[in-house]
């Protein structure tokens, strides 16, 4: 497997807050939108180690969308909803 630059997550937590918006992450819910793995002091994920496939952008792009999009291109993809995100918050 081609080894990829990682995703330049900044932590913000904006991902983690909306898993009510993907039919993929909604089962992670814990009632106001925000997955139940999320630590709101630390803004964190509290299952980092084992969370689910969808959270880990890369593993997620080799196995799911790697013969969809070119690496770059995901990334810049996720990116503009990263800021829709920051901004809406
Ligand atoms: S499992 Fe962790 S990384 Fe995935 S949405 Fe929940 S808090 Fe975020």
């Amino acid at each position: 497997m081609q080894k990829l630059p990682p995703f330049p997550c900044d932590s913000c937590g904006q991902c983690c807050r909306r898993v009510n918006y993907s039919e993929k992450t909604a089962y992670l819910d814990r009632g106001d939108g925000v997955c139940c793995n999320f630590d709101d002091k630390t803004n964190l994920c509290l299952n980092y180690d084992t969370r689910p496939l969808i959270c880990r952008v890369e593993d997620y792009y080799h196995q799911k969308l790697s013969h969809v999009y070119q690496w770059e291109e995901f990334v810049r993809l996720n990116l503009e909803i990263c800021e829709q995100f920051k901004q809406d918050k």
